[in-house]
């Protein structure tokens, strides 16, 4: 392998993966003890209703929780001003990057009991699409992207709070906010923490130029830019994968399938951009006039995100909350891979919050979900939250000190009655289950201190003896259907499990493992429990969906990734058998941002140190980080910057062949589920309805 491929090879499969996929609709009846279905076709033939017991605990929620509580509707609706009359958004080559439409059967006076009656509930109040009045001098465009779009009138023009995940999203808000309100330039752009879908519009909506002529600020917590990007590269191809069924990215829409996404519905498929902030906010509290408006900025770092700050207006008495108090418990531990949060932080930056301004808000607001008017409402949501999180900290861990288990904490752990029936300490992003047991996990790890899961044997291999010890694949299935048909899920999902692990091409165990994970999925409340659940049932059934990995490359991200985080990654990327006995050491010097690196390979290692090189190295590669990025873009090999003279190297150039050599590329299909793999990717076999973003964070 030559310099040519080297741009290729080198690649950040993370932050250029759409999986583009291929899922066959049919029209197909299935038996559905749920009468009340109207949109009554599952997406897949192979799919089921609600069984007889999804519909007594579908019941049994709809008693017990306080669906007579209706003021988030009412706050949901308040202040409407204008919806556009197409609920579509599409990019410069007219492909549909929204279409919050899609969802419209919630809008039905229908009970869909595949869903569970508290999401259906958040499902239909995220269905807000629209210019909305929060108070006067701030407004927000709801509906249109997985967050929203605030905007700010200052003296001379807009002041736009996180501006959504892709700029044709935001591009459209802007737009529409303006043609309603009257036409106002936009004078900065505030971005309250780092994942994408608070600053991936940005080029939608101010440009760069400006910025940089200094017409227009962008305002972020500290340390923005060092979290932006690297939370999702170093595990970006598993946590890509994982995507898939935390936020069931491959299921259609439908009430057996993809219906919420918690904080919104779900998040658009446009371009991702990236404008580094002209302003860092570094006091714990600090106070500024933006275009003659008085903001006192609250930083929040280790909360929701590594890097995150709420907003007071004092002096329209107005609290923006960013994503630290929303309308749900969000997650503490990300289904997808992230570090755990830390919800005593949490907890505690609400609470500062409810001292410092919460004393005299008159209106608390977010990037997501709708706002809270009136000083006592935003007490109570306010403490309602603080408390969600701290009890579910200290009690977890209470449960731990008295030798509950990582493994046994989310059927231990109880949310308090007095907490379960307040609408804002449900858990629809979040979940009790997998939020107990990652508090556990941030504090002591996964090992339940029992020597035999210390270092378990992988499933593939005991699966087999379980299954022969159980009499073979007859009495499995055959109790497997007992099980099932007495409602008891999780049973038989366990038994199933080790015959399909044992026999991954046991098509009839898969299928009725799939049924059990359906109903399973019917019956979550949280959004990321129900799509994980959803999502293996169709891989089991179906296969994982055959796609295309788009070529769609991100230049902002790329470009706001510091070289050292890159050599991280190929350090990850490098396969260590095929380093055995190789030893070199490099220096890559990049003059125009005044930065140099020692990357050295020893003992199979890839390492690198930056501000070092090596004096007896073996190579020297000195070209600018400009270009260098075009590389990491794949949009140039480093032979083409050779040629162009905008690379040079000293010594041995076999060992950029050679290191190139010892990549691995990763699957971003890899197999979760035994036996459901399908082939290989099929070039040019994806379908444009149902493409993946290249990632969410949230
Ligand atoms: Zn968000």
């Amino acid at each position: 392998m030559g310099l040519k491929t080297l741009g290729k090879v080198l690649l950040i499969p993370a932050l250029i993966l759409i999986l583009m996929s291929q899922i066959s609709c049919n029209n197909q009846n299935i038996e559905s003890s749920d009468t009340n279905l109207t949109v009554s076709d599952h997406f897949d033939p192979k799919g089921k209703g609600p069984s007889k017991h999804t519909l007594a605990i579908w019941e049994d929620w709809k008693k017990s929780l306080p669906f007579d509580d209706k003021r988030d509707f009412e706050e949901a609706q308040k202040g409407f001003i204008a919806a556009p009359n197409s609920k579509q958004i599409k990019n410069e080559e007219g492909r549909v990057v929204w279409d919050i439409g899609r969802y419209d059967f919630l809008l039905q006076d229908q009970d869909y009991k595949t869903i569970h009656p508290s999401l259906q509930r958040i499902a239909r109040l995220n269905m807000s699409f629209g210019l909305y009045k929060v108070t006067d001098g701030i407004y927000q465009v709801r509906g249109f992207d997985l967050s929203h779009l605030t905007l700010i009138e200052g003296k001379t023009g807009w002041i736009l709070y996180d501006v959504l995940i892709s700029k044709e999203t935001a591009a459209a808000a802007l737009k529409f906010a303006n043609e309603q309100l009257g036409e106002r330039p936009v004078r900065a752009v505030i971005y309250s923490h780092t994942h994408v879908d608070h600053f991936g519009g940005v080029r939608g909506v101010i440009d760069e130029e400006d910025v940089k002529s200094g017409k227009v600020m962008v305002i972020a917590p500290e340390g923005f830019m060092d979290f932006a990007v690297s939370e999702n590269v170093i595990a970006g191809n598993a946590m890509n994968r994982r995507l898939f069924y935390q936020y069931g990215i491959l299921l259609p829409v439908s009430p057996y399938g993809h219906v919420d996404q918690a904080l919104a519905k779900n998040a658009s498929l446009g371009s991702v951009g990236l404008i580094a902030p002209t302003i860092s906010i570094s006091k714990p509290v600090e106070e500024m006039v933006v275009d003659g408006v008085r903001m006192i900025f609250h930083n929040t770092p280790n909360t929701e995100a590594p890097v995150e700050m709420n907003t007071y207006f004092p002096d329209k008495k107005a609290l923006w909350m960013a994503e630290n108090v929303t309308a749900t418990i969000h997650n503490i531990y990300t289904l997808r891979g992230a570090l755990i949060r830390d919800a005593l932080t949490w907890s505690k930056k609400i609470s500062e919050a409810l001292y410092m301004f919460g004393q005299d808000a008159e209106v608390m607001f977010a990037s997501h979900h709708w706002p809270r008017w009136g000083n006592e409402r935003i007490q109570e949501v306010l403490r309602t939250q603080r408390d969600a999180y701290g009890h579910i900290h200290n009690t977890v861990l209470n449960l731990a000190n008295q030798g509950v288990t990582v493994n046994e904490v989310h059927n231990v752990y109880e949310v308090p009655p007095g907490l379960q029936q307040q609408w804002a300490a449900r858990s629809y992003h979040g979940s009790v289950e997998h939020n107990s047991r990652g508090i556990i996990n941030r504090y002591l790890g996964y090992w339940d201190a029992n020597p035999i899961t210390l270092m378990p044997l992988p499933e593939r291999e005991t699966a087999p003896l379980f299954v022969e010890m159980m009499g073979g694949a007859s009495p499995i299935i055959k109790k497997g259907n007992t099980l099932y048909n007495e409602g008891k899920y999780m049973f038989a999902a366990e038994i199933l499990n080790k015959l399909v692990f044992a026999e991954p091409d046991n098509q009839e165990a898969k299928n009725l493992l799939a049924d059990c994970y359906e109903q399973i999925g019917y019956q979550q409340e949280s959004t990321s429990v129900r799509n994980s659940f959803l999502a293996g049932a169709y891989e089991l059934r179906n296969g994982i969906p055959q796609g295309e990995q788009g070529k769609s490359v991100t230049p902002d991200v790329i470009r706001a990734m510091s070289t050292e985080t890159w050599l991280d990654f190929l350090g990850v990327k490098l396969n260590s058998k095929k380093a055995e006995g190789k030893a070199f050491k490099m220096n890559i010097i990049t003059p125009d941002n005044n930065e140099k690196f020692l990357v050295e390979l020893s003992n199979s290692t890839l390492s690198n140190l930056k501000g070092f090189t090596a004096k007896n190295a073996d190579l020297t590669l000195t070209l600018n980080r400009a270009d260098l990025n075009l590389a990491m873009m794949g949009v140039k090999t480093f032979e083409d910057l050779l040629k162009e003279g905008k690379a040079k190297v000293e010594g041995n150039p076999q060992i950029l062949a050679q290191l190139v050599g010892m990549m691995d590329e990763f699957d971003p299909r890899f197999e979760v589920l035994p036996g459901t793999k399908k082939g290989e990717y099929k070039k040019g076999s994806g379908n444009t309805g149902l493409d993946a973003p290249a990632y969410i964070e949230d």
